[in-house]
């Protein structure tokens, strides 16, 4: 299911996901660190096609979402592997496993970026198969694409099937250092946001939450009824104070328990 900023930004601040008590932690069966990663993570920048007439610094609706891109198209790769092994650093730190980060790969979509805008986080798949790379639950693919705004989202991976995730315009910019866009608020989607969410390190944790949707993850709600972490202890919620976490390293046990499943040799594997 897609997955907007946007959304949970409102349900963090009208529904019931930011009513969780601040509950003990919910693991009931802590499970070892494996000795490696059976998955890797695999980055790439999608750089959508733009029609003649496209203008950066403009606002521009679609599909009642607006997007705004300040900075220039082609991003700064050294930043993004920066963000990349930071967040590759940082899970490794949490899992006690490392899980391996790729260097990040650029592709030229065949797509619009009006049909990026469209399709989101479900048009990965043909872009990995452009790279020819694998599509195969060894690997979680992480999109970088220009042009998506605020947009984010991520699917976990299933048995044959890759976990795959989206981040757009609002990652790449803060991570790469750009200025924040003076549209600032039409680029967040207009909502309150905590001041961390456009800096380097808050969308640095926006990506790994992306990813680790990727593995399988969930927000709190995704758990039962009585096991669900508090936000304020997951990067699965609020992924924008990261990498600092009360009373949490930023994972919980039954999450970590979830990850260290779904990196370990109990994964189901084709
Ligand atoms: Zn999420």
């Amino acid at each position: 299911m897609l997955k907007r900023i946007w959304n949970w930004i409102f349900r963090f601040l009208f529904g019931t996901g930011s009513e969780h008590p601040a509950a003990p932690d919910p693991s009931i069966r802590p499970i070892p660190a494996p000795a490696g990663s059976s998955k890797t993570v695999v980055p790439i920048l999608v750089l959508p096609q733009v029609p003649d007439d496209f203008q950066l610094d403009t606002k521009q609706e679609q599909g009642g979402d607006r997007y705004y891109t300040s900075s220039p198209w082609q991003p700064d790769m050294d930043a993004l592997n920066a963000a990349i092994i930071t967040a590759e650093s940082w899970l490794e730190s949490v899992v006690g496993t490392k899980i391996p980060w790729e260097p990040i790969r650029q592709v030229q979509s065949e797509r619009t970026v009006a049909e990026w805008r469209e399709g989101g986080v479900y048009l990965v798949q043909a872009e990995v198969e452009r790279l020819l790379l694998r599509w195969s639950d060894d690997y979680v693919y992480l999109a970088f694409v220009r042009g998506l705004g605020g947009y984010a989202g991520g699917i976990g991976f299933e048995p044959g099937n890759a976990g795959f995730a989206v981040v757009g315009d609002v990652c790449i910019e803060a991570v790469c250092g750009y200025p924040e866009p003076t549209s600032g608020s039409t680029v967040l989607g207009g909502g309150p946001w905590p001041a961390s969410a456009w800096s380097l390190a808050g969308q640095t944790g926006a990506l790994v939450h992306e990813v680790l949707h990727g593995f399988g993850l969930p927000h709190p709600d995704g758990w039962p009824e009585g096991r669900q972490p508090s936000n304020e202890r997951t990067i699965m919620n609020d992924w924008w104070t990261f990498p600092n976490y009360v009373q949490s390293d930023g994972l919980t046990n039954i999450e970590l328990d979830a990850l260290r499943e779904a990196i370990g040799p109990y994964a189901v594997r084709n």
